[in-house]
């Protein structure tokens, strides 16, 4: 049986598996990673987890490796160019894993990458113009349009986390005033209870305050769904997509916050040519991350 090697290579966690290529995961493997991570580390790891899951399922045969890069790759040339995290920058990855592995190895940065596990395995595989955009502690995003992900000319396109959606708003980490993802991630979410209340909570916790019926956390979570339906709407009077798709963790709250995405969503776009858009929540669910990987080998 063919098998896809992919691995997700995270802020602060390691998650390495073998896939199908009709996107079942076989079995994985996992390590969290420390601030201090090395380049040698980093291979050190893979290559043992490689030797596990093979061992662990030797009727798997990895052909090809798949692997996403938290922070800015160079996809063509295979390198890992700089990392949020860490002190890694300019790192052949693709090169240096392909030898090791003896398979080609292929990378992609990971926002992008779950946005085409969308296209390979999740809710656009009949759709070829599309955001995905998840919204955690942060808020990232990938475009596809014409079934590819579109880059864009610096390498920073689909940024719909630093969409102004608020005036003078909170200070975003980028450096400018409320951006989406200073009052629709996580931490802006929690900021905005505290604000009300004097109580921090984490966006979670609201959330399930708010599915209690509490009103306080409740406002807060349809303010939230007000800020990403603006933010959406802007993107969409500019590229009039066809599918908004939205994950990560405040993403699971999004039958609570969907009557206000797309209010907000009707206010902000331009109307007519996107009456039709569809704003839906991912279909990757767990491990959105790894199918990204194994989805940018079968591109
Ligand atoms: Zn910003």
């Amino acid at each position: 049986m063919k098998t896809i090697f992919a691995c997700d290579i995270g802020g602060s966690k390691l998650l390495c598996g073998l896939v199908t290529p009709e996107g079942q995961i076989l079995d994985t493997e996992s390590t969290p990673l420390s601030l201090d991570i090395t380049t040698d580390r980093i291979e050190e790891y893979i290559l043992s987890f490689y030797t596990v899951l093979t061992q662990r399922n030797p009727e798997a045969e990895p052909y090809i490796c798949g692997m996403t890069i938290p922070g800015l790759a160079d996809t063509d040339a295979g390198i890992w160019v700089y990392a949020c995290f860490s002190g890694i920058s300019n790192y052949p990855i693709a090169d240096r894993m392909s030898k090791k592995l003896n398979m080609p190895v292929y990378i992609e940065n990971d926002v992008n990458a779950c946005a085409l596990a969308e296209k390979v395995f999740g809710a656009c595989r009949d759709c070829d113009d599309f955001l995905w955009m998840t919204v955690s502690n942060g808020v990232g995003g990938g475009l596809v349009l014409g079934g590819k992900v579109y880059g864009g000319a610096f390498g920073g396109s689909g940024e719909i986390g630093h969409v102004i959606v608020e005036d003078d708003g909170p200070l975003c980490p980028c450096g400018h005033h409320g951006c989406m993802e200073a009052v629709a991630a996580g931490p802006g979410i929690a900021r905005r209870y505290e604000a009300i209340t004097g109580t921090w909570l984490s966006a979670k916790d609201i959330s399930v305050l708010a599915r209690q019926g509490d009103e306080t956390a409740m406002s807060v979570m349809a303010k939230t769904g007000e800020y990403i339906g603006k933010g959406l709407g802007k993107a969409a009077s500019l590229l009039n997509l066809r599918r908004y798709v939205l994950g990560g963790g405040v993403m699971q709250s999004f039958d609570l916050m969907e009557p206000y995405i797309r209010e907000a969503f009707s206010r902000e776009a331009f109307a007519s040519p996107n009456k039709n858009a569809e704003i839906i929540p991912t279909a990757l669910k767990y491990e959105a991350g790894l199918m990204g990987a194994a989805a940018i080998t079968l591109k």
